[in-house]
């Protein structure tokens, strides 16, 4: 009996050859050093930024060298696939408009693509036969060690302080005969398939990482298994060979954590005398924790996923330019020379990457996104406040649907001038921010009335019947208005005046904007809010007046 026995039993169905897949995926028809990414996610949880990093990488590298950028869904554990998962990344990706070139989501029943099926547990068949013509060249073999004597292998492995793994001496079924394979087989013995590694693990290779540049490994002796029991499926290593070999990736943008995998992949790739693709592996997502920086976790820091960025409402372009600047130390000088450029026009280097980690700073994101909403037109803001509202806020949206006109007003104030007003980071602070120009808002919330320098309630009464009877003035020039609030200012004993006041303090009541923060905190109960001016004009008389007169 020849081990083509052995394969035929085991996979008595496979009977395609790699050269028939490599007929169908063929050499992919792209211009001189374009380069092919791919996405590849398990579904096995909601995606966090350290999904999001190599995925924005991978287009970048795919849109700048006019290759291709592709989703695949490596779902082979069924066992921890998480509901809903796949639907979200799709989601994620197309929130931030980096959607693959090719990609399979089944549950819209959309697909693009010539490489497919991008869907691991459907290309059980392709695998097979790559597990299969290894079995027929003695290069992989069923193994039959039990659960019990596997974890017996692997606690006197750890008291002795060796390896841990099947190989040498392990490797129990490494040489058994095929007859006596194929006997077991008959007998319905469990097995999974393994690699009969040629490698020694006192030799060594070289191995050129894109991040991390010429690293040395010892050769991987280990048999690892590359066929699950369970259900026929491969493992990772041993999907990642076939799919990226068939699929024609050419670079490979992946966790650090698969730095120690590189071995196994190495032998796998030269087993098959497949060329490998290139490699970055990027580095850990570092935090600032007080005084310490520590590895962001997806289970404390709710950054750390990327639903938190949709539901504060930041601004995509924000969450990309944020990100970039941790990929690369040279992108925001590469920013403030292309402040119009799209992001994929950066060349990424991923020599320029920090193979110690890359500190995420939510500061910097806020500063990055309040300079682009404080750029945005009013229509802009209002588009967006209500895109996010109808999502998270619906009594927000209803308002702000109702109230169209003033809050686009509200939205321009300070906006259209050479350094417009910064105050917003994300959708969500709007509302936080301008509540007291709605009147649905305003009669709704408790007002805690932020008086400053004036707090005796005769003297706020004074100013404000004062200010309303006598100097109110309704017009379009903000300098006409403003002489009228020093008059008051004046006339009341203040000084309207800076520099003379500072001079003589003690000569008045108090200055110019005592009086307007009066004004001010009476008609929103903020001691700080955007141009006072602005604001009353959007609010109208009526309101001014019913706002004093209730305070009053
Ligand atoms: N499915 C693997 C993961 O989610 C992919 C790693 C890779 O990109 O090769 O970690």
């Amino acid at each position: 009996m020849t081990n083509k026995d052995l394969a035929d039993l085991i996979f008595p169905n496979i009977t395609k050859t790699i050269e028939d897949y490599e007929r169908e995926y063929p050499q992919r028809n792209l211009p001189e050093n374009a380069k092919v990414t791919r996405f590849a996610p398990s579904p096995t949880g909601f995606m966090h930024i350290g999904h999001f990093m190599p995925a924005l990488i991978d287009y970048v590298l795919a849109k700048q060298s006019k290759g291709v950028f592709y989703l695949r869904n490596e779902d082979t554990d069924k066992s921890r696939e998480v509901e809903g998962a796949v639907e979200y990344i799709r989601n994620v990706l197309s929130h931030y408009h980096l959607n693959p070139d090719e990609y399979e989501y089944r549950d819209i029943n959309e697909s693009k693509g010539e490489y497919g099926p991008y869907i691991q547990s459907e290309r059980k068949e392709i695998y097979q036969t790559f597990i299969k013509h290894l079995i027929m060249e003695g290069k992989a073999y069923p193994c039959f060690l039990t659960q019990e004597e596997m974890d017996s292998i692997r606690e006197s492995q750890a008291r002795d302080k060796r390896r841990i793994g099947i190989y040498g001496r392990y490797a129990k079924y490494r040489n058994l005969k095929v007859e006596e394979a194929i006997e077991k087989i008959k007998n319905n013995e469990k097995y999974t398939i393994r690699l009969k590694s040629s490698g020694n693990f006192n030799h060594k290779f070289k191995f050129n990482d894109l991040v991390n540049g010429e690293m040395e490994f010892p050769e991987n002796d280990i048999d690892i298994p590359i066929m699950k029991s369970s259900n026929g499926l491969p493992t990772y290593h041993f999907a990642h060979l076939v799919d990226d070999y068939l699929m024609h990736t050419t670079h490979v943008v992946r966790g650090q954590e698969w730095v120690s995998s590189i071995p196994i992949h190495y032998e796998l790739f030269k087993t098959f005398g497949f060329k490998m693709p290139k490699y970055i592996h990027i580095p850990l997502i570092l935090k600032k924790d007080g005084e310490k920086v520590r590895k962001i976790s997806k289970r404390y820091d709710p950054e750390a996923k990327m639903s938190y960025y949709e539901e504060k409402g930041y601004p995509t372009y924000a969450v990309i330019e944020a990100v970039m600047t941790i990929i690369n130390s040279n992108y925001e000088a590469w920013r403030e020379g292309h402040p119009n450029s799209s992001f994929t026009e950066f060349e990424f280097s991923p020599k320029k990457m920090s193979s110690s980690g890359a500190l995420f700073d939510l500061d910097k994101l806020d500063n990055i996104s309040k300079n682009y909403i404080s750029h945005l037109t009013k229509e802009e803001v209002y588009k967006e406040v209500l895109n996010w509202s109808k999502k998270y806020d619906i009594e927000f949206f209803n308002i702000l649907e109702k109230n169209q006109d003033d809050s686009l007003a509200i939205f321009n104030i300070e906006r259209e001038q050479k350094k417009p007003r910064k105050d917003f980071a994300c959708f969500s602070e709007v509302k936080s921010q301008t509540w007291y120009m709605f009147d649905e808002l305003w009669d709704k919330y408790d007002k805690n009335y932020e008086f400053q320098n004036v707090q005796d309630k005769e003297e706020i009464k004074n100013i404000l019947t004062t200010y309303f009877n006598e100097y109110y003035c309704d017009t379009d020039d903000k300098d006409t208005w403003f002489d009228k609030i020093k008059e008051l200012t004046d006339k009341l004993g203040y000084c309207s005046n800076m520099k003379e006041y500072k001079q003589n303090p003690d000569k008045y009541k108090g200055n110019v904007t005592d009086i307007t923060t009066v004004i001010r905190v009476a008609v929103t109960s903020k001691s700080q809010t955007p141009d006072l001016y602005e604001i009353l004009k959007i609010l109208k008389k009526d309101r001014i007046e019913s706002r004093i007169r209730k305070f009053i």
